[in-house]
């Protein structure tokens, strides 16, 4: 079996040209979405990033400012700059750029951020909301997977995914989402005995890890999804992912491409939470 391919590239083309539609519609009634990206000292992954997401909200009409601070930056310094930036009626979503560097606690900055305003889906509010299962802003790197899965018609109801990864911006938060949708979930980490035996079981396996490699084609069920979320650089310094793409691809029914696959779905899903953020503000139900 060769595995189709989950285009993320194409998907997120798609949604973000319904997200254009939709802010064109919100600013025809007074409200253009607004994203404020901060980013502290200079980071050279991070400035690439920042910039996409800059672009990105320009591609599709939504206002954007990114505030650049060096890596100097106090902890009050930013916690007045993001208490502004809450207080800030242009500004829907704010996103702080991480890594920060480290003399300033993460998080204590993300804790600051309006939960109104959370559009990465990290502050505390919006962890517990994904957890008990309540309306907040999703983490958007495993919103944009669901969203590929259901872009395939994959109903994630009574299958096996298998989550390689537990950190809170990707593996937890995909957890949950899967757990929410009925899936069974499983959650390897690096102290997981055996993961090729965890890994073979899955219906859905999403690979959250940043090692390439590390899932080969004898790891994967015949017919699996593979969602890879793994950025690397292979010998050649080209990006990479997690997952052996060329043996896997023989092996599973689906496989997300590195790159092309998860990273610019991530993008487009903090376009969508941005939109939202707006609109709720017209329709004033802050949460
Ligand atoms: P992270 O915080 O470093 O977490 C990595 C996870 O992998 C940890 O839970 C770790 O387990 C687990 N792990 C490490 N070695 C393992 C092993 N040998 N077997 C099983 N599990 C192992 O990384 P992250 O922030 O979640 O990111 C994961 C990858 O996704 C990175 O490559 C990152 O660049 C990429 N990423 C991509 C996007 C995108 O948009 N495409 C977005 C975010 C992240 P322990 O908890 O036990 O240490």
């Amino acid at each position: 079996m060769t595995a189709q391919i989950i285009d993320g590239l194409a998907l997120s083309r798609q949604l973000r040209a319904e997200v254009a539609q939709r802010a064109a519609a919100l600013a025809a009634r007074g409200v253009r979405p607004g994203l404020a990206v901060v980013l502290v000292g200079d980071d050279p992954a991070s400035q690439i990033y920042v910039r996409n997401k800059v672009k990105a909200c320009a591609e599709t009409g939504l206002h954007s400012v990114l505030e650049r601070y060096p890596a100097s930056m106090t902890e009050p310094e930013l916690l007045a700059r993001v208490r502004a930036l809450n207080d800030d009626p242009a500004i829907h979503g704010i996103l702080v750029q991480l890594p920060l560097p480290s003399h300033l606690a993460a998080h204590r900055v993300i804790e600051s951020i309006s939960p109104a305003k959370d559009v990465d889906g990290f502050h505390l509010a919006s962890a517990g909301a994904l957890m008990i299962g309540q309306p907040g802003f999703r983490p958007c790197t495993p919103s944009g997977c669901m969203k590929m899965l259901e872009s395939i018609g994959c109903e994630p109801r009574g299958k096996h995914a298998v989550i390689i990864g537990r950190s809170n911006i990707v593996g937890k938060p995909m957890a949950m989402l899967l757990l929410h949708a009925s899936a069974t979930v499983t959650i390897c980490h690096s102290a997981t005995r055996d993961l090729a035996h965890h890994t073979r079981q899955a219906d859905i396996l999403v690979a959250a890890v940043g090692r390439r490699n590390i899932v080969s084609a004898g790891m994967v069920k015949s017919g699996a999804v593979v969602i890879d979320v793994g950025m690397n650089r292979d010998d050649q310094g080209k990006l990479c992912g997690d997952v052996d793409f060329a043996g896997v691809r023989e092996v599973a029914g689906w496989i997300t491409p590195v790159p092309g696959g998860v990273g610019p779905m991530t993008i487009t899903m903090l376009l969508v939470n941005t939109l939202e953020a707006a609109q709720r503000t017209l329709a004033g139900s802050h949460r």
